[in-house]
């Protein structure tokens, strides 16, 4: 039996641990502040085993050199970014064998946010950073829109009861936005309360399920009518389902104060 549970760190971080029933030994993600993290850990008496690292941001990374210090475990991270503390470097395709937790996992290349970011996909569960968030998506900031928007295309082609571990406690202002962009669409609103009433007793609204953001989340419905027809009322043109409306969502998304 697989147990994740999430260490807050900094003002909305979650650094997910993953646990196998029965073993002290467990894996940490993206460890961005490690006085959290070791805290959380020596606590419940347990041993950081593997370390995985989806992107190069400081949040996601700052804790690298106090955990290796304290565990020495291996640490996994993307081949295509320069991170002080990975010693496996991984790439599309590779298999990530977690033998404390008795599984693996698939490493995809999902640029965007940065662009060498990557996920690590199993068949009930995704650890997708800093890519797919709950009702919302990250910034691009190295790569294009037509890259993130294939990043989260691949991510929707998951099946769709997979559960999304991302990095950020972002959920109610992404499903406001949303809500914006689709006034229309019931599951969504419902959504948006269900969120709102977590966060309100301090409970995180994460991880979510990949059905759940196909029907909620506006940058994996880029091609939906609805969407595209919000996208082209605030581009005042038409746009091409997809990346293009993926563009105008995410820049819209940016400049929008929930
Ligand atoms: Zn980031």
């Amino acid at each position: 039996m697989l147990r994740f549970w999430p260490i807050p760190v900094f003002a909305d971080n979650y650094v997910w641990v993953l646990e196998r029933e029965g073993s002290r030994r467990v894996v940490v993600v993206d460890p961005g502040d490690a006085a959290p993290v070791l805290a959380a850990v020596e606590r419940r008496k347990l041993e950081i085993a593997t370390v995985l690292v989806t992107h190069h941001h400081h949040d996601h990374t700052g804790g690298l050199g106090e955990v290796v210090r304290r565990f020495a475990p291996p640490v996994y991270g993307p081949a295509r970014e320069a991170i002080a503390g990975v010693d496996r470097p991984v790439a599309d395709g590779d298999r990530v064998e977690l033998d404390e937790l008795e599984i693996a996992l698939d490493v995809a290349e999902v640029p965007g946010h940065t662009l060498g970011h990557v996920a690590y996909l199993a068949p009930a569960f995704a650890l997708v950073g800093d890519t797919l968030f709950a009702g919302g998506c990250g910034r691009v900031f190295e790569g294009s829109f037509e890259q993130m928007h294939a990043s989260l295309q691949r991510l929707a082609d998951q099946p769709p009861a997979t559960e999304i571990y991302c990095a950020h406690e972002y959920t109610v202002a992404n499903l406001r936005f949303a809500a914006t962009v689709e006034p229309g669409n019931r599951a969504l609103g419902q959504r948006l309360a269900a969120a709102e009433a977590a966060r309100a007793t301090g409970q995180a609204t994460v991880p979510s399920h990949l059905a759940d953001e196909l029907a909620t989340n506006p940058f994996l419905r880029c091609a939906v009518p609805a969407v595209v027809a919000a996208a082209e009322a605030h581009a005042g043109r038409s746009l091409d389902p997809g990346a293009e409306v993926f563009g105008v969502v995410r820049r819209w998304k940016d400049g929008f104060a929930a």
